[in-house]
């Protein structure tokens, strides 16, 4: 993690770095001791947008900037993105309120005009929000931000190094943002004795005395930042040699990944150490420390496997590219000449085939494992195909949300009918009630000593616009797959009502998610996903048969949306229970199943879940567990057969209070 950091620093265009790990690692103590390393930048004083004074942004919105304009040395800066931040806060605002009362478009800068020329960190960057994720990307990838909104209109510049962290075990990050990310590294607290005795030894020494402490570090600390600078400095004399060069094109084309981007990092990460270590130019030994760095995450994979490290497959790729060093032989033969590709005719046959090896040693984890079965309980198959899909009756989350736009709840929206007007104040131009301000205004002009044309407006008088049209929802499934359903038409009718359901999901733009209990225990088959497809791809992993562990799901289930809760705190979840309620699993020996059952329910209902049991129960004995599932999570309670929209006689027993 401090080499990835430091080579980041010496060569920002490798594009920052990602580290994943557990929590209590440092991962973000690392990350802010860096912005301390960074040689300062020379910033103009009267730009909001951290022109550089030798080579100004000619768009910068503060430009034009005169020559021998005032300058300031400033201290590197780390500006930190919230998982929370607005869109505003990210990209800035026009100022409303000088906007109505002075006639003036005056803008805001967010943070990516402060992260221009230095760090943007982003703490547990796997929770945050979509939307923030597509303008940190534009923003990353074209070096400058554009803000078209509120009738502004401007770009700046914003060139940056990022740095994410994120514990993997809150969820992954999408795939478009983890390419994203030039270098990335996995932490976790060693498990060395002496290690660890020094991490405590030091952390209690800094407890005592901070800042004896910081004294007793400060020569080695300002080593490393002339270390730094030193090698910024020498950079761009580091030669890479051809035979370095074809060692990466090797080594990324055997390690099979997506496009051109891995060749580029992989060599800047190669130079970069190369003038870390104070040598002319890049050896092997540099290339395979920017391997390790900067090509694991870039495997082309399923997008919803973990990005881990496959050693093993590295160094088969890095030992067969040290076969193709050298060029091909041949007198005077062009390098582009027609004749012969530069492996050799038999390159492709001896090219290892590792994705073949990782999805079958995948799929044994996934049966061992990820089911926990202990042997002999019950049989483990794949479930049945799917029953033909019906339409999908409308499903909701009771009351009035502020999510995404979509076709499913009611929800407070940018887009929808205005409803009424409030009087706290509208964050974007196109949210403010224009009449209900102008009213407010009307009556006070003449004590603001107003008169002519016109209205003298004070903050006070702006009202918003509330819109109300319909959100998507997090709708997430929570399938019985036990013994007790897998009943060859039942778990037909079950997946067939998923498949239904998902089909009605991908229409009204909602996320999906899903988790299915069975024998052991809880496994989450698809983490929350916009992608609807991926998720009806995901049935076929279904298996089915064993005991029912009901109440894990149900805690497996609330643990995801606690998560997908820190993500994306506005879209509100709809929990879609399918099972016939007999729970056989307690949560821990000796505890009573279906109660353990009844107070997951309960939890839920705590967290505010809007939940719905499809009761799946079938035969002539009923017993009506999912009923009392149903009540203790104050939600509704529907057959399967109710679900389909085209049922006349479908009637929906809502426990829940409105
Ligand atoms: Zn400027």
């Amino acid at each position: 993690m401090r080499l990835a950091l430091l080579l980041t620093s010496v060569h920002p265009a490798i594009g920052g770095v990602l580290v994943r790990g557990e929590k209590g690692t440092a991962k973000s103590t690392v990350v802010r001791a860096l912005a301390t390393l960074l040689p300062g930048r020379a910033s103009l004083v009267d730009c909001r947008f951290g022109c550089d004074p030798a080579a100004p942004d000619p768009g910068c919105p503060d430009g034009p900037h005169p020559a021998g304009a005032p300058v300031a040395e400033r201290p590197s800066r780390l500006v930190e993105l919230p998982v929370g931040a607005t869109e505003d806060r990210l990209i800035g605002s026009l100022d409303l309120e000088r906007a109505l009362s002075e006639g003036v478009r005056a803008y805001q800068p967010g943070l990516l005009a402060a992260a221009h020329r230095g760090v943007l960190y982003v703490d547990e960057v796997n929770l945050l929000h979509d939307h923030l994720v597509d303008l940190l990307l534009d923003a990353a990838a074209m070096g400058r931000s554009h803000v078209e909104r509120d009738g502004v209109s401007l770009s700046h510049a914003s060139v940056f190094l990022l740095v994410g962290t994120m514990n993997p075990e809150e969820g992954e990050l999408r795939p478009q943002l983890l390419d994203r990310f030039g270098l990335t590294v996995d932490v976790s607290a060693s498990r060395e004795v002496e290690l660890r005795v020094e991490v405590v030894r030091r952390r209690l020494a800094f407890e005592a005395d901070p800042v004896g402490f910081a004294a007793g570090w400060r020569a080695e600390e300002e080593a490393l930042a002339e270390r730094i600078a030193a090698a910024r400095e020498r950079l761009g004399a580091v030669t890479l040699p051809d035979t370095e060069l074809r060692r990466i094109a090797a080594v990324c084309a055997a390690f099979e990944v997506d496009g051109m981007r891995a060749d580029l990092v992989t060599a800047r990460t190669a130079a970069a150490h190369a003038a870390w270590r104070g040598a002319p130019e890049v050896t092997e030994e540099d290339v395979r420390v920017a391997v390790r760095l900067a090509l694991p995450h870039r495997r082309r994979r399923d997008p919803f496997d973990e990005p881990e490290l496959d050693e093993r497959a590295l160094d088969d790729a890095l030992n067969q590219a040290a076969e193709q060093v050298e060029p091909p032989e041949g007198p005077d033969e062009p390098p582009d000449g027609p004749d012969e590709p530069p492996d050799g005719p038999d390159g492709g046959s001896t090219a290892p085939r590792p994705t073949d090896g990782r999805s079958s040693s995948q799929d044994e984890g996934r049966d061992t494992n990820g089911q926990g079965e202990p042997s002999g309980d019950g049989s483990s198959r794949p479930a049945p195909a799917p029953a033909p899909p019906f339409r999908a009756r409308l499903l909701t989350v009771p009351g009035v949300g502020e999510g995404a736009p979509g076709r499913r709840s009611r929800a407070r929206t940018e887009q929808g009918r205005v409803v009424r007007a409030a009087t706290d104040n509208p964050h974007r131009a196109a949210d403010l009630h224009l009449p209900a301000t102008v009213l407010a205004a009307a009556p006070h002009q003449r004590e603001r000593g107003h008169a002519g044309p016109g209205l003298r407006l004070h903050r006070g008088d702006l009202r918003h616009a509330v819109r109300e049209g319909r959100e998507g929802n997090l709708v997430l499934f929570v399938v019985d797959a036990s013994g007790s359903m897998a009943a060859r038409r039942r778990m037909a009718a079950v997946s067939g009502a998923v498949l239904s359901l998902l089909k009605d999901a991908y229409q009204r733009r909602d996320k999906v998610g899903l988790v299915s209990f069975r024998a052991g225990g809880a496994e989450l088959l698809l983490p929350p996903t916009s992608s609807v497809p991926a998720a009806a791809a995901r049935l076929d992993r279904l298996r089915t048969g064993g005991r029912t562990p009901l109440a894990g799901g149900l805690l497996r289930a609330r643990r995801v949306l606690a998560a997908e809760r820190l993500r994306d705190p506005r879209r509100r979840p709809l929990l879609v229970l399918l099972t016939d309620g007999r729970a056989t699993v307690p949560v821990r020996a000796g505890s009573d199943p279906l109660r353990d059952a009844v107070r997951a329910a309960a939890l839920l209902a705590a967290d505010q879940v809007a939940t719905v049991v499809v009761d799946c129960e079938a035969g002539p004995v009923r017993l009506g567990m999912a009923g009392r599932l149903a009540a203790a999570a104050s939600g509704a309670l529907v057959t399967v057969g109710e679900l389909s929209a085209d049922r006349v006689a479908g009637v929906v027993h809502a426990a829940r209070a409105a």
